[in-house]
Formats: C-alpha cells, structure tokens, sequence
C-alpha cells in the first residue's frame, strides 16, 4: 500500500457530496485523512460519499452548511472539531455558476455568485485560519500548522462572456488566496490554488454530455481530453502534503493546456 501522506490529519470539504469536491474527499480520504464532507442540499450524496470514505478506511461525517452564511460555516467548523478534535485542511471548492448575457445579468445572480464562490471561501479560510494559530504545527503530523486549499477555474485569468459574475468570483478568488498567503506564512499556514480546467461534472454538463458538445470543448484542450474529478482529487492531496511544503501563494493550473491560448496553436 502506498505510504499515506496525509495519515492522521483530518480535512474539510466544502461542496464534497458532488463533482469536483467528492473526488477531492476520497483522494484525501485515500492519502489517510478523515473528512468533513460539506453539503449544501443533497444529504444522500454526502452520504455516500461518507460511506465511500469509511471503505477506504478513513473516517468521514457529512456536515449540512451554505458557505456563504456565517453562522453555518461557524457551526461546521464546530461539528468537525467535536469529531475530530483539530483541523489540518480546509479544501474551499464550493462553488456555482449563474450566467447570463452581461446586460441581462440581474444583481441576485451577480450577488449569489460573489457570496458563494468568493465570501464563502472568505467566511471559510477565517475560520480554518483562526484554528490553525491557535493550535500551532502538530509535530510529528505535518510540517504547517494547517493548509487552505482554494478551488479557483482557468477562469481567474481567462475573461468568460456571458459569465462575468463567475470569472470575477475566481479573479477574487487569486488575489484573496495570494493575500492571505503572504499574511499567514510567518505562522506556517500554506494557502494555494487549484485552477481546474474542463472536469467532468454536473455544473459544465451541457459542455459534454453530447458528442458535439464535447468535440467542441477539446478545440479548447491541447492535450485533448475531459479531466476527471480524480485528476483534482489527486493535486490536492498532493498540494496538502508535506511533499509540497514549500509551495504556498500561488495557483496550481490542471487543464490539460486550456491555459496555452490553443487558438494560436496553428499561427494564430
Ligand atoms: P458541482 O456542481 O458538481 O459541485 C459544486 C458543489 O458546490 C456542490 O456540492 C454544491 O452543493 C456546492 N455548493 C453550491 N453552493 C453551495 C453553498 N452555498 N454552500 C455549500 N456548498 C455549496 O460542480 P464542480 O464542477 O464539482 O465544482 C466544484 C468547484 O470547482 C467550484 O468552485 C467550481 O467553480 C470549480 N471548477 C469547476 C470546473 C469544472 O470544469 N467542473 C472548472 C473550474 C473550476
């Protein structure tokens, strides 16, 4: 059996009943850790993957909260350490998108975006930030007092039309997580980012789940392939390991190319 990274540490997982968020659970569920799975509406989904965690061997509850309300977040943070007893990651990948046309595009969607995909991940970090000062590096555990993993998309540096809510969330999302970096290393907190590029999930379902859709798509991906949640999953609990102890403050890219402007692929 490979050597478990994130043995006896313990994690949250906003959004982790679904896509990106459950494969990241069971990836770090895999690595040794045991799991707060966060969910918003579907307690069955976080239950199965509860019970998907506790087959693999790590210990798992799921935990109901909306990112985006203080009260919730602060009770989760609550629940998980009355079952766990401390904190090591916080993995902050909740997240949705409502788009429309720019000037069609009403203040509640902007509103509903901001505050999920950006304030929660704010709500989040401060809790998790708070609890990591106070406990200090658990020796013997892992070289940082804690580890804040922020789910961003390719869309902090590609614009999005008809999406401006969503790729400004994740624009907000860089320059939050690059701020709380630079402001929490000298406690030995690490904060990076994750950018997916096109992973196979319910939120992008219209972009692959017909044969056009998809040839469509991979014009956009060199290396010519939908990624899995796995593929997150697994640089995540990479990124939460020591192994990447040295890497806070900046956003790790998974995208098969997306970023590589593919349209100047053939001379522009
Ligand atoms: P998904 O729809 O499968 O999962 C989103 C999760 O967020 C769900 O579990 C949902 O319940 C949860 N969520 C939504 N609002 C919430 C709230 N208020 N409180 C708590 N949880 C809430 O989609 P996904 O693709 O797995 O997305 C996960 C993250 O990855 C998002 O932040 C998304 O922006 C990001 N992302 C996805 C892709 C992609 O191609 N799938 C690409 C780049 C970035």
């Amino acid at each position: 059996m490979e050597i478990q990274k994130l043995k006896a540490q313990s994690a949250i997982v906003t959004g982790g009943d679904s896509g990106i968020g459950k494969g990241v659970a069971l990836a770090l569920a895999e690595a040794g850790a045991n799991v707060t799975v966060n969910y918003n509406h579907n307690l069955q989904h976080a239950n199965e993957v509860v019970e998907e965690i506790k087959s693999i061997g790590s210990k798992a509850i799921a935990v109901k909260a909306d990112v985006s309300k203080e009260h919730d977040v602060q009770n989760m943070f609550a629940q998980h350490l009355n079952a766990f007893g401390s904190l090591d990651i916080l993995v902050n990948n909740a997240g949705l998108q409502k788009d429309a046309k720019f000037v069609d595009m009403s203040l509640e969607d902007w509103n509903t975006v901001i505050s999920i995909n950006l304030t929660g991940q704010f709500l989040c970090s401060r809790e998790a930030a708070k609890l990591f000062i106070q406990q200090g590096i658990r020796e013997g555990i892992s070289k940082a007092a804690g580890k804040i993993i922020c789910m961003s998309s390719v869309h902090e540096v590609i614009p999005w039309a008809g999406h401006v809510n969503y790729a400004a969330s994740k624009g907000g999302v860089n320059l939050f997580m690059k701020s709380i970096a630079q402001e929490l290393a000298p406690q030995k907190i690490r904060v990076v980012g994750i950018g997916p590029g096109a992973i196979q999930t319910p939120i992008n379902k219209e972009a692959w789940e017909t044969p056009e859709a998809l040839e469509k798509l991979l014009t956009l991906i060199p290396y010519n392939r939908i990624g899995q949640p796995d593929d997150i999953g697994r640089l995540a609990a990479w990124l939460a390991s020591d192994d990447a102890d040295y890497i806070t403050g900046t956003t790790v890219f998974s995208d098969g190319g997306m970023t590589l402007y593919p349209g100047f692929a053939d001379n522009g």
